[in-house]
């Protein structure tokens, strides 16, 4: 028999509901012992702080959980966040292993030209590193001129202000106001070559 896509989401999304209320009614697995395992799981509390997901520009709202010390214990989804009443996606819904991992970095790692090891910099050191050899870069490719197709098969000498040598590639962690004043910064240095990977 042949189905269309349509149809096909319409009789899955058919079987899954009859598999749900076969279960609601005791004609499916067995789930007691599962029922009693998770009342065994220690529900964590401790003061709730209402916080956004660092992961990406939805801002996800979440609810953080803190015990007397300060530390972390537990990060929810927040069910009073109009953007995502309560849900996170698998990346956010796993946010409690970013604070609370050992293999965390935390220092910035920087490997010199030709060396064979990673050593620790400041993040003041990295950011003034970072600004310094795109300065360089951009001073040393800026093209103040650039010869174009004129439209009549000849050429024509323009004022273009710009560099091909540095690009820029945001990412999905970047919001709205932060691409606004980013690409502001990257065209007053003459830079073209602009993307962002967006998450939505
Ligand atoms: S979509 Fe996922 S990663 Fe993005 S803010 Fe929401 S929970 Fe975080």
């Amino acid at each position: 028999m042949d189905i269309t896509r349509r149809q096909f989401f319409k009789i899955s999304s058919g079987a899954i509901g009859t598999a749900v209320a076969a279960e609601a009614v005791g004609l499916g697995a067995d789930t007691s012992a599962m029922q009693q395992q998770a009342q065994k799981v220690p529900i964590k509390t401790g003061k709730q702080v209402p916080t956004i997901c660092p992961y990406c520009a939805v801002g996800c709202g979440q609810i953080a959980t803190i015990d007397e010390k300060g530390t972390i214990i537990d990060i929810q989804g927040n069910p009073d966040s109009p953007i995502n009443q309560g849900t996170l996606c698998p990346k956010g819904a796993a946010t409690f292993q970013l604070v609370n991992n050992d293999l965390r970095m935390t220092m910035v790692k920087y490997r010199a030209p030709g060396s064979d090891h990673w050593e620790e910099k400041p993040l003041d050191w990295a950011m003034d590193r970072i600004a310094g050899l795109t300065k360089k870069t951009r001073d040393a490719n800026f093209n103040e001129f650039q010869n174009m197709p004129d439209g009549k098969g000849g050429t024509i000498r323009k004022r273009v202000m710009n560099t091909y040598a540095v690009a820029s590639l945001g990412g999905a962690t970047m919001d709205n106001e932060w691409n606004y004043t980013h690409q502001k910064l990257m065209h007053a240095l003459g830079v073209v070559y602009l993307e962002n990977q967006a998450r939505i």
